[in-house]
């Protein structure tokens, strides 16, 4: 076979190379013989090794064949001469011609000008640019496909040297290589706090440490046993009726497939093989290859593709590694930050919560769940952070400010002082917000304000008392059923239920019934694909067609509320005749305890949540049958908009301080004055100082939040004249020709008054 013969050279030349980096050599000197050996097994008369810097230079780190002093010597920016070039495009340059290349740029020290052909390649690891790898020729050729693949897979030994710090030794002092380099990177505030901590990656990266092979046809065999199990395992997934419940859209699965069938990507992984790589380092290989084409794609639906293709291959990796698990060697830090592209609310919650200090997400929106979870944890959270998953390594420092929306990466140490000089700050101001939990919420013109707080784990519970919240406007009840592996009994609904209310100690809590479907994955629960998940069969529309699942879930709310106060809210209510249905299962309920003896809540408050703009004309019928309506402002809002809130390219387009909907709300609370219903919302704007002004100001008395906003509200309503406020941002709502933004007037408000927002 022409292959293996071609091979013989490479596979010579890597088993040497092993050698060598087994041997105990100092790193210059390891280099040096690197390079040596390269020369040799190539026929090169020059091959040298550049290495990528933190300031974006490249340095001459070792030579064979150029002038010697120009190690640590010579220089290139990225971008600047050949080698700069190929750094910067992390492409091959094979020029029988170097200077006549219009990038080739002359260095005097190197005595380089008698060597007419070139090919130099990037050093690559997951994608990233580490160095350039060169060899060079006095004679004019072109080098062949092989040689520059068995060069390419050279220069992964070296970027392993790289990436495991040993050049760190033979670096001049003051610089610092670029693997190590800190990077910030601007992202969106979805969670305010500082988090200090170390990256823990949520779908790891697999480092590949046994690079060489010892017989290739037996990768060979490997690889493709590995590529059968996952073209397998795809089309099982595909075949999966849930495929849309597991967060795996079909459409990805699809180009998966495309991918894993696509004989390009095989022929360039046994190729890689064949030239002395074991399957796990060849996957790599490749991956890293296109990674770093595609990284420079500016073609936002092919970077797309990129990582489904990455995460394939990531698949494969785990095929042939038999990886499964969150590999730490020095077990899970105690200040992890979880970066992910995407994630959904049940991942998170099985991370060990007392050592999460931050999430930071690729995609995501501000409401969507996991966002809600992350902050119902009280984590700080960052999103929409472009490419941070491909720049960090597992254990990496981190710093996340979830106020500003920035990710430090490896920050330097003046940047980590600051921080940690900030956070002191942030804990002195917790300090005074802590000051004010008993202090009454009552408006500077004496208006009593119920401010309550959001939760859905047990674990929230002690944040009530912490948080000095008069009880919970929104007890989101398919959080157990989220993190549950299999749906939760009536017995266990029951327990749970009573122990929230044990540990609410009296203070009321709102429970809300099962809101799954649309983003909130239950995946024990099989439904039907959606198109259109948001606007599907979910919340009470599912409750309602599933009465089994509505009466169980009612059975043991009034059983766990036996001779308290049941409050209870129907979420996504499209028309009043649900709320009959729900109250007419109620009904069976309740008679069926009384017969079997059992004691019923002293009490029931039965409310709706007020999601669906069609529930804006049927207010008073709405308010005529229930006793109180919570706004779901997330939902809401959404809808209003026709803007989904999990989709960060829409999610903030619209203002929800604008007229349209201020106007909605303040028509809520009038119908809520007008028909004497308490009227409160639970939604994420509650929770914001300047949002919560505004509700004040249309005329909301209630509102509901996560635990760590109640503070900061407080401190705003204590300083708020409502009264004042509400006329000017009326007469603002009502002027349909004023040109100021209510976004500004709020802000000019609270500034002339003195209000902390
Ligand atoms: C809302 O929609 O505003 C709400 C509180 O419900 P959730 O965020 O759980 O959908
Ligand atoms: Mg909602």
């Amino acid at each position: 076979m022409p292959m293996r013969d071609l091979s013989a050279g490479p596979r010579v030349l890597l088993r040497r190379l092993r050698e060598l980096m087994a041997e105990p050599l100092e790193p210059q000197e390891r280099l040096d013989r690197i390079v040596r050996q390269i020369a040799s097994n190539m026929v090169a008369e020059v091959c040298s090794v550049y290495v990528l810097r933190s300031d974006g230079v490249l340095e001459l780190y070792a030579t064979e064949g150029l002038n010697k002093e120009a190690v640590h010597t010579s220089q290139l920016k990225m971008g600047q001469g050949l080698v700069g070039t190929i750094a910067a495009s992390a492409q091959p340059l094979n020029l029988s011609d170097a200077q006549a290349h219009p990038a080739f740029r002359y260095l005097p020290e190197t005595g380089e000008e008698i060597y007419h052909s070139f090919l130099g390649v990037p050093i690559l690891r997951a994608g990233r640019t580490l160095g350039v790898l060169v060899v060079q020729n006095k004679a004019s050729r072109n080098y062949r496909e092989d040689e520059v693949e068995a060069l390419e897979t050279t220069a992964m030994v070296i970027a392993e040297m790289i990436a495991t710090g040993e050049l760190k030794k033979i670096t001049r002092p003051g610089l610092e290589l670029d693997l190590t380099r800190a990077i910030t990177i601007d992202a969106d505030a979805y969670n305010e706090g500082i988090g200090l901590g170390h990256v823990v990656l949520h779908e790891p990266r697999i480092v590949v440490t046994n690079l060489l092979n010892e017989d290739a046809e037996k990768e060979v065999t490997r690889l493709a046993e590995a590529l059968g199990s996952l073209r397998i395992s795809i089309d099982d997934m595909l075949s999966r009726r849930e495929v849309s419940q597991e967060g795996e859209h079909r459409e990805v699965l699809e180009t998966y497939r495309m991918f894993a069938h696509d004989q390009g990507w095989v022929r360039r992984m046994e190729e890689a093989i064949h030239n002395g790589l074991t399957a796990e380092a060849a996957v790599e290989k490749v991956q890293s290859d296109t990674k770093a084409r595609m990284m420079r794609l500016t073609d936002s639906y092919l970077r797309e593709r990129m990582h489904d293709f990455d995460d394939l291959a990531n698949r494969l990796l785990r095929q042939l590694t038999g990886f499964s698990g969150r590999a730490f060697d020095e077990g899970f830090p105690v200040d992890a930050i979880i970066l992910a592209r995407a994630m959904g609310a049940a991942e998170l919650l099985d991370y060990p919560r007392a050592s999460l200090r931050g999430l930071v997400l690729e995609d995501g929106a501000v409401t969507s769940h996991v966002v809600i979870v992350a902050r119902a944890m009280g984590i700080p959270v960052v999103g929409q952070a472009a490419g941070v998953v491909a720049l960090a390594e597992n254990g990496d420092p981190i710093i996340i400010d979830g106020d500003d929306g920035q990710i430090h990466l490896r920050p330097v140490l003046d940047l980590q002082k600051a921080y940690e000089e900030k956070v002191r700050l942030r804990a002195r101001r917790q300090e005074q917000f802590r000051a004010l939990r008993d202090v009454e919420p009552v408006t500077k013109d004496g208006k009593r304000i119920s401010l309550q707080m959001n939760a859905g784990l047990l674990v929230d519970l002690p944040q009530l008392a912490e948080s000095g919240a008069d009880g919970i406007g929104l007890f989101r009840t398919e959080l157990q059923f989220m993190i549950a592996s299999t749906m939760p009994k009536l017995e266990e609904q029951e327990g749970f239920y009573r122990n929230v209310l044990k540990q609410a100690a009296g203070r009321p809590v709102t429970f809300r019934t099962l809101d799954i479907g649309g983003d909130k994955v239950v995946s024990y629960f099989r439904a039907q694909e959606e198109e259109n998940p948001a606007l599907g069969w979910r919340a009470i529309r599912l409750s309602l067609d599933r009465p089994g699942l509505l009466r169980t879930q009612l059975r043991a709310l009034l059983r766990a509320s036996a001779g308290a106060e049941l409050k209870m809210m129907l979420p996504m209510v499209t028309e009043v005749s649900e709320i009959h249905a729900v109250r007419e299962l109620m009904q069976k309920e309740v008679q069926h305890l009384s017969k079997f003896g059992h004691s019923l809540p002293r009490k029931l408050q039965f409310g709706a949540m007020l999601e669906v703009p069609a529930l804006m004309w049927q207010l008073d019928e709405l308010m005529a049958e229930v006793d109180f309506v919570s706004v779901g402002s997330n939902d809401l809002f959404q809808f209003t908009m026709a803007a989904d809130r999990g989709n960060a390219r829409v999610s903030d387009r619209f203002d929800n301080l604008g007229k349209p909907f201020l106007r909605i709300l303040r028509d809520i609370a009038r119908a809520g004055e007008r028909n004497k219903t308490v009227v409160t919302l639970c939604g994420e704007m509650a929770g914001k100082p300047l949002s919560a002004m505004a509700l004040l100001g249309v005329g909301f008395r209630s509102v509901s939040m996560s635990p760590t906003s109640i503070g900061p509200v407080k401190a705003m309503l204590l300083g708020l004249d409502i009264d004042k406020l509400s006329a000017e941002l009326n007469a603002a709502l009502d002027d349909i020709r004023s040109p100021e933004p209510i976004r500004a007037l709020l802000l000019r408000f609270a500034e002339a008054n003195n209000i902390p927002i």
